[in-house]
C-alpha cells in the first residue's frame, strides 16, 4: 500500500494532537509513516503506533532541534525520495507550512495549504479548503508529484488504529543552509490548564455583549466545565477584556472545533472567518436578527448572564 508520510509535531516526544489527526487522515489515502524530527521519539513510538503509523522515520540529529527550519526540510526531502510516498501530510502552523512549502519545491510537488478535509480522489488525495473568509469551500488536487499538504487542526477527530512501527533511524545530508540560522534558546509560552485554542475539541468564545473584562468569568465557567478553550471577538480583545491571543476571526486565530458556543458576539464576517468551519455552531445572542444566528446550528436568544450561569449549573447538575 502507498506510503503516506506525516510530519509529526512533538515536543521532546510528546505528540501534539493534530498529528494524530494527521494520522486519521493518512490512513484514508494509504499507510501511515511517523517522519519524526529530533530527541524524543522512543518516548513517541507507542502514541504514533496507537494511531496507525507502520513506520516512523527517525531523525535525531542535532541539526534539527538546533537550527530553523531547512533541516526539517532538508530531512523530509531526503525521506520523501528514499521512500517515494504517495503524499505527505504537515500541520498548518507557520513552521509547517514554510516547511511544505519548500519540500513541495524540492520534490517538484504541487503544494496545497490549509486544508479541512482530505479525502481519497481517483487521481490521488483531494482536499477541501475554505477560501475567501469561508465563504467559498474549494476543493483541489495536486496533478504533479507526490502531493505536499498541509491541514488545519481538528479537520477529524484522532481516531485510533493500533499497530506496531518499524522504527528506521534516518542518515540525512545537511546542505549549507541548514545551519544558516541557529536557535538560542527556547520559552515555553505561558498557557494555562485550559486546551490551546487551535487544538481545542470546544472552544467558548464571548463578544463586545460580555460588557467587561471581569464579566469573562461566566464565559469562562462554561469554557471549564466543558474543557474548552476560550475566544473572543475583535471588540472584546480590542476593548482589553481579553489576551489579543485569545482573539478568533480574520486577523485572529482561525478555529474549527466539535463544538463552538459565541455569546454575545453578533457575527461579523471578520469573525465567521476564523470560526466558520466549526462542527456545531450555538449562539446564544439577545438580538434574535444577530448574523450569528444565520449560521448556527442551535440558538439561544436571551441574555447571556442568565443563559450561560443556567447552562453552566445544568452541567454541574447532570454530572451530580
Ligand atoms: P458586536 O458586533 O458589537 O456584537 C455584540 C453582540 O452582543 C450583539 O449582537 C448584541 O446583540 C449582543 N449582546 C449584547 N449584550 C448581550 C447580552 N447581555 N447577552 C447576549 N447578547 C448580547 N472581529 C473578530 O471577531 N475577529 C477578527 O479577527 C476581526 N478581524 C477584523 C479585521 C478587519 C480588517 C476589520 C475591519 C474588522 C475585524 N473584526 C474582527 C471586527 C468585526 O468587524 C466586528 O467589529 C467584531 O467581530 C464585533 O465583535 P462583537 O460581535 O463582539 O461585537
Amino acid at each position: 500500500m502507498a506510503e503516506i508520510l506525516v510530519l509529526v509535531d512533538h515536543t521532546d516526544g510528546a505528540v501534539r494532537k493534530p498529528t494524530l489527526e494527521l494520522l486519521t487522515l493518512a490512513r484514508r489515502l494509504g499507510e501511515p509513516s511517523a517522519v519524526f524530527l529530533g530527541p524524543g521519539a522512543d518516548a513517541a513510538t507507542e502514541t504514533l503506533g496507537r494511531y496507525g503509523a507502520h513506520r516512523i522515520h527517525v531523525v535525531d540529529a542535532p541539526e534539527v532541534d538546533e537550527y530553523l527550519v531547512t533541516p526539517a526540510v532538508d530531512a523530509l526531502t531526503q525521506i520523501a525520495e528514499r521512500t517515494g510516498p504517495a503524499a505527505i501530510l504537515l500541520p498548518s502552523g507557520p513552521e509547517g507550512k514554510e516547511i511544505a512549502a519548500r519540500v513541495a519545491l524540492r520534490l517538484g510537488s504541487g503544494l496545497i495549504t490549509d486544508a479541512v478535509d482530505v479525502f481519497a480522489g481517483s487521481d490521488g488525495p483531494v482536499t477541501e479548503q475554505s477560501a475567501f473568509a469561508a465563504t467559498y469551500q474549494v476543493t483541489a488536487h495536486v496533478t504533479r508529484g507526490a502531493p505536499v499538504i498541509t491541514v488545519k487542526p481538528n479537520a477529524v477527530a484522532p481516531e485510533p488504529a493500533p499497530v506496531t512501527p518499524a522504527v528506521e533511524k534516518q542518515d540525512i545530508t545537511f546542505g549549507p543552509a541548514a545551519t544558516a540560522v541557529r536557535v538560542l534558546s527556547r520559552t515555553p509560552r505561558e498557557r494555562g490548564d485550559r486546551p490551546e485554542l487551535t487544538e481545542a475539541d470546544i472552544v467558548v468564545s464571548g463578544g463586545r455583549g460580555v460588557g467587561g473584562a471581569e464579566n469573562f468569568a461566566v464565559v469562562e465557567r462554561v469554557a471549564d466545565l466543558l474543557g474548552a478553550a476560550v475566544g473572543a471577538s475583535r471588540a472584546a480583545v480590542d476593548a482589553g477584556w481579553y489576551p489579543h491571543s485569545h482573539q478568533v476571526g480574520q486577523t485572529g486565530t482561525q478555529v474549527s472545533p466539535q463544538l463552538y458556543l459565541a455569546a454575545g458576539i453578533s457575527g461579523a464576517i471578520q469573525h465567521r472567518a476564523g470560526m466558520q468551519t466549526s462542527k456545531t455552531i450555538v449562539a446564544v445572542n439577545k438580538d434574535p436578527d444577530a448574523p450569528i444566528f444565520e449560521l448556527a446550528d442551535h440558538g439561544v436568544v436571551g441574555d447571556l448572564f442568565e443563559v450561560l450561569p443556567r447552562l453552566a449549573d445544568e452541567i454541574e447538575r447532570r454530572r451530580g
